[in-house]
């Protein structure tokens, strides 16, 4: 008994040491900056040019976390839940965002300086400037008034502000070919609206279906702000589950999630709760077993990419809140140096969509089951943001100590698998070794390096979150074996050269762990 006790003191001063030490090391919005800045990971876009605000081009290994980003949620999310993906083009026709709704509601509330002439965000300047929590669907009035009870000026020149009124976000393009208006799609749904005809013509679909799409979108930001965090071009991962309301409680797989605790945060509660799906459906919290399902199997995926419990939550919204269309709807959000961040727009639209487009297009948009019965699906929408989603991992992943910065990524996220090292560039056995090693490994993500000193190019490693460094030095000669390095530990062990690429198979894909290979 004694025993037990005292091995459970000393498990918890352990885990609270831990957690010191973890804070301590914990990253903020600078050190991301700085980051990417120094390493590429993103910067401004035509940036010799001083291109405008709101745009922002990922490097090389910005570029590779990205697509590993979008990898995991195509495995994990997409296909695991049999969802159809498609491609569509950026540019689409005003009828489109006519009867979508977007040229009438798609605004942002601004005022314009009278003096310089530069448009703010009326809602973001009263955040800022009260700490209170201002909304962009508050009416003009409301938002007018507040400027002058707070006696808000132009944050640039100190000028007079115009009455709060609404600006469209809808980016217009000038296409040759066609004299029908075309805009930028503000989001990338609307083409799965529109394709949802021919998916069932052609696709054998079936209900609950989810149709999924990752591209580039677009939103006339009027004030681009927080690098990656506020832009004009962006990238979504989004899907829309097509479902017929009558059976929202019918949900295949719900055994597999019916224990899995969500974390939620309810409106007006101050509290994130986990709350298991069984209840939240029970309780009336959310609709039915369809939304609970998609809720936890998106919480799984943002635990897949590395954040714990503690820091994520579904912020419901409430009515004020919520877009006019949807019946319910929560905010995905998880704790950064900036506070909670939004990531995921989690909408219950209804029939609301297909409504729309039926009557814009003159389309038939019913499903029709084999017995002839015919339904207007109604819809879950899972809308992601991939930029912030990609900047919450970074600043999840990356510690700092003194000098020294390592990007902790999960190792499916990482943006090469390993690094290859010769430790020496003018002797040829040690060279030869290290492309015998590439050749083994060319089943991976590796890079080749030879430049500088070894502990300069794991530095460069570490920050970019390369999991794992291999050196061929000169004992690899005589004996043909490596060193390989935990990126997070800084072990090192000293393998065969013809057991690397099973040990790598082992690190990577068998889950198993450095001390176990
Ligand atoms: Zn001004």
């Amino acid at each position: 008994m004694f025993a037990h006790k005292k091995n459970a003191s000393a498990f918890f001063l352990e885990n609270y040491l831990k957690n010191i030490i973890l804070a301590l090391l914990m990253a903020n919005y600078d050190d991301v900056i700085n980051l990417s800045i120094r390493r590429s990971l993103f910067y401004p876009s035509s940036e010799i040019y001083k291109g405008p605000a709101g745009f922002y081009n990922y490097g090389p290994y910005g570029s590779a976390i990205k697509r590993k980003i979008v990898d995991l949620w195509r495995k994990n999310l997409v296909q695991k839940e049999g969802f159809l993906e498609i491609n569509g083009s950026i540019a689409m026709p005003e009828d489109v965002f006519k009867a979508s709704g977007h040229m009438t509601n798609f605004n942002d509330p601004v005022t314009k300086c009278k003096k310089c002439g530069a448009f703010h965000r009326a809602d973001h300047l009263l955040k800022e400037k009260t700490g209170e929590d201002f909304k962009e669907a508050m009416s003009n009035e409301v938002l007018t008034n507040a400027l002058r009870k707070n006696k808000i000026a132009c944050p640039k020149c100190k000028g007079d502000l115009s009455d709060v009124s609404k600006l469209n976000m809808m980016v217009k393009v000038d296409v040759g070919v066609t004299p029908k208006n075309v805009y930028l799609r503000p989001e990338t749904c609307q083409t799965i609206f529109t394709d949802f005809s021919r998916m069932m013509k052609t696709m054998r679909l079936k209900l609950p279906q989810g149709v999924s799409q990752c591209g580039k979108s677009f939103r006339n930001e009027i004030s681009p702000r927080q690098t990656i965090l506020r832009t004009v071009e962006f990238d979504q991962m989004e899907t829309e589950i097509f479902f017929d309301a009558e059976k929202i409680n019918e949900i295949e797989s719900w055994e597999e999630v019916k224990n899995y605790k969500v974390c939620v945060q309810l409106a007006g509660k101050d509290k994130v709760e986990q709350i298991n799906c069984v209840d939240l459906v029970k309780k009336k919290i959310v609709s039915g077993q369809v939304i609970a399902y998609y809720l936890a199997r998106t919480q799984q995926l943002y635990e897949s990419y590395g954040f714990n419990k503690e820091n994520i939550r579904f912020r419901q919204l409430d009515n004020e809140e919520r877009a006019f269309y949807a019946k319910e709807a929560w905010d995905f959000e998880v704790k950064t140096s900036l506070g909670w961040l939004e990531l995921i727009a989690n909408n219950y639209r209804t029939d609301y969509d297909l409504a729309n487009h039926a009557n814009g297009s003159k389309e038939n948009l019913n499903y029709v089951y084999p017995d002839g019965k015919k339904v207007l699906p109604h819809v879950w929408e899972i809308s992601i943001g991939v930029d912030r989603t990609f900047y919450a991992v970074v600043e999840n992943s990356l510690k700092i100590l003194n000098d020294k910065t390592v990007l902790s990524l999960p190792t499916s996220l990482a943006p090469l698998h390993a690094a290859v090292f010769p430790l020496v560039t003018n002797k040829e056995e040690v060279v030869n070794k290290a492309k015998e090693v590439m050749q083994k490994l060319n089943y991976l993500d590796v890079v080749y390096d030879d430049s500088g000193s070894v502990g300069k190019r794991y530095a460069r490693m570490d920050e970019v979150g390369v999991p794992y460094c291999i050196t061929i030095d000169h004992q690899t000669v005589e004996d043909n074996t490596v060193t390989i390095r935990d990126r997070d530990t800084t072990e090192q062990k000293r393998v065969k050269i013809e057991e690397i690429s099973k040990k790598m198979h082992d690190l990577l894909w068998m889950n198993k762990s450095f001390k176990e290979i």
